[in-house]
């Protein structure tokens, strides 16, 4: 039976549910046919430059040939196998390949699915890492804004970013701090930062011996609208959580894989957390996968001859092969010094791009990381205006462009296989419709 586009239209309207969506108001879903490096080509012939990756997953482009292959060769060779008692080749190696790239003795990875599980793996990890040893430690530091995923737990760590009021009673308490967020120009920073860490101590003072961990998404906070903080911060905050004696968390799930323009944040700070969280681009856009990583102390602490000692998580697909081999094929294409020369390249023109935007009078915040690229909207002079990022989006769309800003927040996230001249005419739309808000 074949179906017309129409005809999916209608199933999909019937019968799926879509994420982050009000079906009641939302325009009916893009029907994508396929997509191509930058571009997502739909069903009503209209296509769209992908300017916030997918989701920010996707490193290389769409449907790149080498990550195809990869999976395609692997899924004839091993599928799936349950990962209690079995191992395969892509497993030993992605963890291999990734430990070699982080810094210190970050040595043992822990694969899930997702962002959030990874999360929700690296909270349960400092848990029983302190009740191995004796110690009841059940608070937690995040920091305001901060999202860590839609799980329990995840939601817990990442309850002031706004997302979670309808499950607030579902949730385990987290002490938060100031996140000391900064911008071009910005001259207040020290202080924001000198807050912040004033914060923390006094978390620490308040209960001693008692915080299992303190999780930050190191140099840029995703869903709370691309907001960045200093690698000096990160710095310090490194030396707090040392001298406290707790655990440092590091959510890289959406700064992994090149995004700061490093490989990863904390190697762009100099710093190394006891454990860290990688998700979105780890396979290059192909497949769910993630991992926890954690250092050498963190899993000796779980050792010994008894059951109890050991972590007692999983998931159905943990270390899925499939997924293993494009995480694979995914690192050998942003290790090469094609991919890398991208990644500067796009540093560069978001560079010259946000500096020439600076001048307009509803433009404030404009910041700057690597491949991300974002500024505050302000409408008409008197404040946020509601409703902006929906409109700013239905712009956007209409000029063939995915951009989904983050309330007020505008950002660029490309792919970094995208063309200078794609991501020119991505930025000459954002100039456009920032003038055009003006009037
Ligand atoms: C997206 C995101 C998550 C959650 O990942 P999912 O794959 O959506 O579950 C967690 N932390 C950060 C920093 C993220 O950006």
């Amino acid at each position: 039976m074949t179906l017309s586009y129409d005809d999916l239209r209608a199933l999909d309207a019937r019968h799926v549910w879509h994420p982050f969506t009000q079906a009641g108001t939302a325009r009916p879903a893009i029907l994508a046919l396929g997509a191509r490096g930058a571009t997502i080509f739909a069903a009503d012939g209209r296509e769209y430059l992908d300017m916030v990756s997918s989701w920010w997953v996707n490193l290389h482009g769409h449907a790149h040939p080498a990550i195809v292959q990869a999976v395609a060769d692997q899924t004839g060779r091993l599928e799936q196998v349950i990962f209690a008692d079995f191992t395969h080749e892509p497993a030993a190696r992605l963890a291999h390949r990734v430990c070699k790239r982080l810094p210190g003795d970050l040595n043992r990875v822990f694969y899930s699915d997702d962002g959030s599980t990874a999360v929700e793996v690296a909270l349960k990890l400092a848990h029983q890492y302190w009740r191995n040893q004796g110690q009841h430690r059940s608070t937690y530091i995040a920091f305001e804004g901060g999202y860590h995923g839609d799980t329990a737990g995840a939601m817990s760590a990442g309850h002031s970013s706004g997302y979670f009021s309808a499950w607030k009673d579902m949730l385990f308490p987290v002490q938060t701090v100031p996140f000391p967020e900064t911008w071009d120009g910005d001259t207040g920073v020290e202080d924001k930062e000198q807050a912040a860490l004033d914060a923390i101590d006094m978390v620490f003072a308040t209960n001693p011996d008692r915080v299992s961990a303190v999780i930050i998404e190191p140099l840029i906070q995703g869903a709370s609208g691309m907001r960045m903080c200093r690698p000096e911060f990160l710095r310090m905050l490194e030396a707090k959580v040392r001298d406290a004696g707790s655990l440092l968390i590091l959510d890289e799930v959406m700064t992994g894989f090149g995004r700061t323009g490093d490989i990863f944040a904390c190697a762009k700070a100099g710093i190394t957390p006891d454990l860290i969280c990688l998700s979105k681009g780890l396979t290059g856009g192909f497949l769910p996968l993630s991992m926890t990583v954690a250092r050498d102390g963190i899993f000796e602490a779980f050792l010994g001859q008894d059951l109890s000692r050991a972590f007692l998580h999983g998931h159905s697909y943990t270390a899925n092969p499939i997924g293993c081999a494009a995480g694979l094929a995914s690192l050998d294409l942003l290790e090469g010094p094609a991919c890398q020369e991208r990644i500067k390249a796009i540093e560069a023109i978001h560079r010259s791009r946000l500096d020439g935007l600076k001048s307009l009078p509803n433009v404030a915040h404009a910041r700057l990381t690597g491949t991300v690229a974002a500024l505050d909207v302000i409408g008409g002079g008197k404040g946020y205006e509601a409703g902006i990022g929906p409109k700013m989006k239905a712009a956007f769309l209409e000029r063939g462009l995915l951009l989904r800003p983050l309330g007020n927040v505008l950002y660029l996230l490309p792919p970094y296989c995208i063309t200078d001249a794609e991501l020119g005419r991505a930025w000459d739309a954002v100039d456009e419709v920032l003038r055009q808000l003006v009037k």
